[in-house]
């Protein structure tokens, strides 16, 4: 029988998935689950074939089943926009089945026992060097109780502060709250990059990753446009942590349909600077000059692995940057994880709402980076980095875990790493 090819999209329109296959060969949850209606593939085949306002239980499931990693896109011949599709289609679910029938399995078990939430928030909150704002996606991420407004944000007011060409440095909730040390180190290296030193915009806000993760579009779209109110240019943007940069370049995506705040969100976009990329150019592959002192002692060199985030990977895509930087120190060896560079499992909320898949996924990472020798594990993802850590409290990588710009900082001072 002659096989039926499928017809070419027209110029706008989305291309049909051609169910070659090729998406299942690098998705994270279907290496470790092996069930088809993990992959892009089956997920794509299942939004086009059910309703989500009579979705299932398991509709809800499967498609929270999902790191949004984008692996899939990048090897789609056809070019389908899977983990945007998807992300969409947590959105649509929300709007018509409820949003209690996707939350459940986004957040998993936390929600279900709400005593166990009550009793870690104070502690978590105690323990922060800052206190989380109520929006941020921090609060899901840790496992708080989710704290995201309902209701879309009110259109912020527009910026009453001159253009300023002195950069802006975007740490994210993580790098703000929990571990200020990442913007330092951001700021000591512009430093010795000879950039001048870059200020913080007033109101700006979590880049809304967590709440697109979690379908909640509007809520993203009040985020989005706060941030842009926050940064008038003409200044760069520099984001120290790579899903925030690969988010905060979206925003044209997300205000697509918002005639006002697009053409501002395309602006917005195009100062947006991840950090190791912006630092390399300025740095013009040169390594960055140490501060003054005796420098670091000499001694067989550093093995790293730079583990590349996937939103920085197949979403903006940046990946020679951080070698470069690191490689160009003398005290350091770059290595790689045997199989290539691989998602790490965390996907922002879904290492909570399915913690035994992630587990599995960080499980094989952790053994090809022992097998790589690694001594420090680095990246500029806060998620990646929260999994790669507790890999090494698990014992399970004999590394320690830092975040680029702090180790980079370090091997630029006198003291070494
Ligand atoms: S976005 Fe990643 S996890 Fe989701 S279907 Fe694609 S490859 Fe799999
Ligand atoms: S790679 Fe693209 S065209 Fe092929 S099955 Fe996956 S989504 Fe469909």
């Amino acid at each position: 029988m002659k096989k039926r090819s499928q017809p070419a999209a027209k110029p706008g329109e989305t291309p049909t998935c051609a169910k070659c296959g090729a998406c299942s060969t690098v998705c994270p949850v279907y290496r470790v689950t092996g069930r088809e209606y993990h992959t892009g593939r089956g997920k794509l085949h299942l939004l086009e074939k059910l309703d989500p306002a009579a979705a299932s239980a398991a509709y809800a499931e499967i498609l929270s089943r999902c790191l949004l990693c984008g692996a899939c896109s990048a090897v789609c011949s056809r070019k389908i926009p899977v983990a945007a599709q998807l992300a969409a289609a947590r959105a649509e679910l929300n709007r018509r089945a409820g949003e209690q029938a996707l939350k459940r399995h986004l957040v998993g078990d936390l929600l279900a026992r709400p005593r166990l939430l009550e009793l870690l928030a104070p502690l978590a909150r105690r323990f922060n060097p800052a206190p989380i704002p109520a929006d941020s996606g921090l609060n899901l991420r840790l496992g708080l109780p989710p704290q995201l407004p309902a209701e879309a944000e009110k259109p912020p007011k527009p910026a009453t502060a001159p253009p300023t060409t002195t950069p802006y440095l975007f740490a994210g909730c993580y790098g703000t709250y929990l571990a200020p040390a990442i913007g330092h180190a951001v700021q000591s290296l512009l430093g010795k990059a000879g950039v001048e030193a870059p200020q913080r915009a007033a109101g700006w806000g979590c880049c809304g990753l967590a709440a697109y993760g979690a379908g909640r579009l509007d809520q993203a779209r009040g985020l989005a446009r706060r941030n842009i109110a926050a940064h008038p240019g003409p200044a760069s943007i520099v984001v120290s942590c790579a899903s925030c940069a690969a988010h905060l370049s979206h925003y044209p995506q997300l205000l697509a349909d918002d005639e006002q705040w697009r053409p501002r969100a395309e602006e917005f976009a195009g100062r947006i600077k991840e950090f190791s990329l912006f630092l390399q150019e300025t740095t013009s592959d040169q390594p960055l000059p140490p501060t003054p002192g005796p420098g670091p002692e000499p001694g067989p060199r550093l093995k790293i692995l730079y583990h590349d985030p996937c939103h920085l990977r197949f979403m903006l895509p940046i990946t020679k940057p951080p070698r470069k930087l690191l490689s160009a120190l003398p005290q350091t060896e770059l290595v790689e994880l045997p199989r290539g560079p691989r998602c790490c499992g965390h996907g922002g909320l879904f290492n909570l709402a399915h913690p035994t898949d992630a587990a599995a996924i960080l499980a094989e990472l952790a053994a090809e980076c022992r097998q790589s020798g690694a001594e420090i594990v680095t990246s500029t993802c806060t998620g990646c980095l929260l999994h790669w850590q507790k890999a090494a409290t698990q014992q399970l990588i004999p590394a320690r875990v830092l975040h680029l710009a702090i180790l980079l900082d370090r091997l630029t001072s006198s003291a070494g790493s």
